[in-house]
């Protein structure tokens, strides 16, 4: 019996299907959430998301959140999160290019500022190293735009 997952984002569903084994960034470490888990709750850190079922897999990246996990379901609620195989690349790399060009030329802005300048640098950054090392790896499960397996 697999475990039914759902990752929500804040816009929109991003993904729900079955799965075998969800891997997350969890807040102690990466975990892996089988059918039959435990019940549980837990923060989640910028990162990846595998969804693996039989022989498909799907990767998602996720930029922090929940993870509520039943015996058959597991629901994640990310901040933001999308399917690798979605990631906008000229996107990422324009914002990457925002957050570095704030930070080069503003070395005083109040911490708040910086932080949050960080924090975008960190998730442009993660896009795009996920996207091309899932792309280039060519294991691509589902065909573009079907963040749904169903
Ligand atoms: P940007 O400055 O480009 O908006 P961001 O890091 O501020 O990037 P987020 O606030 O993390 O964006 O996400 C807002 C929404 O846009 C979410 O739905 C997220 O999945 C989506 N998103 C952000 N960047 C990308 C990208 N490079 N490719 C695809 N979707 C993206």
């Amino acid at each position: 019996m697999p475990i039914r997952c759902e990752i929500v984002s804040q816009d929109r569903l991003v993904f729900e299907g079955e799965a075998d084994i969800v891997i997350v960034p969890g807040s102690l470490g990466e975990m892996g959430i089988m059918p039959g888990h435990a019940p549980l709750l837990s923060t989640l850190e910028l990162g990846v998301i595998r969804v693996k079922s039989g022989e498909l897999e799907d990767v998602f990246t996720v930029t922090g959140g929940f993870i509520e996990v039943q015996p058959d379901i597991v629901t994640i609620m990310a901040d933001a999160a999308e399917n690798v195989e979605d990631i906008d690349v000229k996107r990422a790399e324009e914002a990457m290019e925002r957050a570095s060009q704030l930070l080069k030329k503003d070395l005083s802005v109040d911490p708040d500022t910086y932080l949050r300048i960080e924090a975008a640098l960190k998730r442009s950054t993660l896009r795009l190293k996920i996207a091309a090392q899932y792309r280039k790896r060519g294991q691509r499960s589902r065909p573009p735009g079907m963040g749904t397996s169903e």
